[in-house]
């Protein structure tokens, strides 16, 4: 097992070693030594987070402007993208699930003609890529 230590230091719940490398691997923990981890982000505050950033969006779909219920990573989790609200978009399901994988300009471009303010996500979409590229850069 693998300890984990959360963003102040303290002890949570250990994991087990895939787990541990899944968490390193997606830039939300570094290895201290060898049977210990410290997340980069608090796991307690995630679902505060997603309501902190469907509540800014006033629960609209950024992409699309329908009614939304999800949160979308602007830089998915497993290219490094946190899960701070400034790296989440209110997303309806639809626009989440079509997007996939693709990158947020990529989406952004497609869906162009229907994002209802293209300045306000344009300017989102720049500031979650830059802070998270500096903050891989940072690291690794
Ligand atoms: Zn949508």
């Amino acid at each position: 097992m693998i300890t984990v230590l959360n963003v102040d230091g303290q002890e949570l719940t250990p994991c087990l070693q895939h787990r541990a490398w899944r968490e390193v691997n997606r830039s939300r923990a570094v290895w201290v030594d060898e049977h210990t981890i410290q997340l980069l982000y608090n796991p307690f505050l995630f679902k505060d987070y997603r309501k902190t950033a469907l509540k800014r969006d006033r629960y609209q779909c950024l992409w699309c402007g329908c009614p939304a219920t999800t949160v979308d990573h602007i830089v998915p989790s497993s290219k490094g993208g946190s899960d701070l609200p400034q790296n989440l978009l209110a997303s309806c399901i639809e626009c989440n699930s079509k997007r996939g994988n693709r990158s947020a300009f990529t989406y952004f471009k497609e869906k162009a003609y229907s994002v209802p303010n293209p300045v306000k996500l344009g300017y989102r979409i720049v500031k979650a890529t830059c802070s998270s590229s500096s903050k891989v850069k940072m690291i690794g």
